[in-house]
């Protein structure tokens, strides 16, 4: 059984095949989908995706650092709001994006810290988007301490940095990336870091694996990329699947799948 623990089939490209691509995964055992939120304006469309999938798919709501030109001056209250009514596994996605063309950094704090501290009052993980930003995340997360940690998911940062996300309750997302040739520090990762560290992700539509440029990513590739770790880490498939099935699980606090 799989757990892709990331990925956005809320999105408009997947309005045609969304329900097929959802039977076609029970089927090759992917059992949870977990697609996070990235602003205001999409939350509805994700409700009701959760509710016409409520055993294949979980939530998550928050404030995506590169979507900041969706996000209304009250966002973060309309996001409180929004989570006094709906169910959600974890805060996200939110974070830093260090990428020239982004939102300054300034902007991109204030507006992560303030769900850092949603996170931390409400008991939840959080779903975190890093790029080149590792180390203002991590003592940012020293100081908001939060009970249930969380995920950093597509992870870039360095084999070092993966100690301190662990030491701090975080799993890190790996996906895609692995599966590139010349992807030799992932690799290298993957074969050293402890495999409770490590949850399955697709981030479909994005971030497609090697040799499948010419179309929007899936959820179904997530077999793909438990498949990568198993030849880099050279165990089983069905041991991966198991293990970050569990690490997913227990992160999202999911005791049963339905
Ligand atoms: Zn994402």
């Amino acid at each position: 059984m799989f757990f892709d623990t990331h990925c956005h089939l809320d999105f408009a490209v997947f309005d045609q095949d969304r329900e097929r691509l959802l039977k076609q995964a029970a089927e090759m055992g992917i059992v949870k989908c977990v697609v996070p939120g990235v602003s205001l304006q999409r939350f509805p469309n994700l409700l009701t995706l959760r509710d016409q999938f409520p055993d294949q798919i979980q939530i998550a709501l928050g404030l995506h650092p590169c979507f900041i030109h969706e996000h209304p001056a009250n966002a973060v209250e309309m996001l409180a709001d929004q989570l006094n009514s709906a169910t959600v596994c974890a805060l996200g996605e939110m974070g830093l994006d260090g990428r020239p063309g982004m939102a300054s950094e300034a902007v991109q704090q204030m507006l992560l810290e303030a769900q850092l501290k949603m996170a931390r009052d409400r008991d939840l993980p959080v779903i975190l988007h890093v790029v080149k930003a590792h180390e203002v995340m991590l003592r940012l997360l020293k100081r908001y301490a939060l009970p249930r940690g969380g995920v950093v998911h597509a992870y870039s940062g360095s084999q070092e940095q993966a100690k301190h996300y662990a030491k701090l309750g975080f799993k890190l997302g790996f996906g895609g990336a692995i599966t590139y040739a010349r992807a030799h520090k992932q690799h290298r990762m993957v074969r050293e870091l402890p495999l409770e560290w490590m949850v399955l992700e697709t981030d479909a539509p994005d971030m497609p694996l090697e040799g499948y440029h010419d179309q929007p990513n899936s959820p179904l590739q997530v077999v793909k990329v438990a498949e990568r770790i198993a030849e880099l880490r050279q165990q089983s498939v069905q041991c991966i699947a198991e293990q970050t099935l569990q690490n997913a699980m227990d992160l999202f606090c999911i005791d049963q799948l339905s």
